[in-house]
């Protein structure tokens, strides 16, 4: 039996091709994707495409179109056994984190690819990202989906979607996992690392949680940085910190009024760091006790995107019970490393 895998089609690179006589890239209809690469149709699934009317640089790809997307494949869960969403690279871990914690109790693979070079470019990556990517998309195994989970697959390797980062607007090798394994290698053999992949509650059936708010504002210290300036910032439910280290920010008094006074307004104040691996520590710094005292919720090592998404998500979420802080700080999706 062919696997159907569902492949939406958002816009980026991957959806391009050079205009030889200007030089410029510009999106191709992708209708015909099928004579662009006729390897796809070698490969052992059935692929449907749906592609967006307007292709989208992922710059402009945000709540909306997550919920767009979100939708989508709600709305066609049971017909597909697969989904394949071809994305613009720049913002494509916030597309895959946010869409990790819009889909709950995920049993099929939805993967995100893109390229780096346009499709019908010479050295061009996006056949193997988009031929490989089909591959995980319609895994199976005793007729149970390998991957039941968000994921990014790009040059060769499989993430988790919200432990995924850009890090190279240069390499092949753009995206890094720094926090967390692999979940699976391309080489001569498609490799899955079982033990690394998530998998959703027994009881917990599949749902599309549409929720997101945009009341958060994110802001990354730096040394001499005015932090009073905080205070004449217009209202906001979460402030997500990108502090250094460990977890540290400037030990003054300046500092502590300005954090309390927007704790006493109502804000939360989410910590995460500005180091691409490792993650916050509390407490292991006299220079991060400040956060213990206006009770800050610790990011741990979760990646900026993943924060932020995290918490549009979570910010007044009927769905969900207890405090932001209490949910925040719980694994959801694999999303932050239990301690
Ligand atoms: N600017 C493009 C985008 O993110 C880059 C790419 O697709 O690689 O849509």
């Amino acid at each position: 039996m062919k696997r159907k895998v569902l492949l939406i089609y958002t816009g980026g690179t991957i959806g391009m091709e050079k205009d030889y006589e200007t030089g410029s890239l510009r999106a191709f209809n992708f209708e015909n994707i099928f004579q662009k690469i006729p390897e796809m149709k070698l490969i052992e699934c059935e692929v449907f495409v749906h592609p967006f009317k307007i292709p989208l640089d992922s710059s402009d790809m945000g709540p909306e179109e997550w919920k767009i997307i979100a939708n989508y494949i709600a709305k066609n869960y049971e017909k597909y056994d697969g989904f394949l969403i071809l994305h613009g690279t720049d913002t494509m871990s916030y597309t895959a984190s946010a869409l990790s914690f819009m889909l709950k109790g995920l049993r099929k693979p939805v993967i995100l690819t893109g390229s780096q070079l346009p499709i019908g470019d010479l050295r061009t990556d996006a056949k193997e990202n988009l031929l490989t990517s089909l591959y995980y998309a319609s895994l199976y195994e005793n007729d149970e989906a390998v991957i039941q989970e968000v994921a990014l697959y790009f040059e060769y390797k499989l993430l988790r979607g919200n432990r995924s980062l850009k890090y190279s607007a240069e390499f092949f090798d753009a995206y890094q996992s720094p926090n967390y394994p692999i979940l699976g290698q391309s080489g001569v053999h498609l490799n899955v690392e079982k033990e690394n992949l998530f998998r959703s509650k027994k009881d917990e059936k599949f749902s599309a949680d549409l929720h997101i708010s945009q009341d958060v504002l994110f802001w990354r210290i730096f040394p001499g940085m005015q932090i009073s300036h905080f205070s004449e910032i217009p209202k906001m439910k979460v402030l997500i910190l990108q502090v250094f280290g460990s977890g540290t920010i400037f030990n003054t008094k300046k500092t502590k009024q300005t954090l309390e006074k927007l704790r006493n307004n109502g804000t939360e104040i989410v910590v995460v760091s500005q180091c691409v691996s490792g993650g916050i520590s509390i407490g292991k710094y006299n220079n991060s006790n400040i956060f213990k005292e206006i009770n800050a919720i610790s990011g741990k090592d979760m990646t900026a995107e993943s924060a932020i998404t995290k918490a549009m998500h979570l910010i007044d979420n009927p769905t969900y019970k207890g405090s932001f802080a209490e949910n925040f700080e719980k694994n959801l999706r694999g999303e932050i490393s239990e301690d």
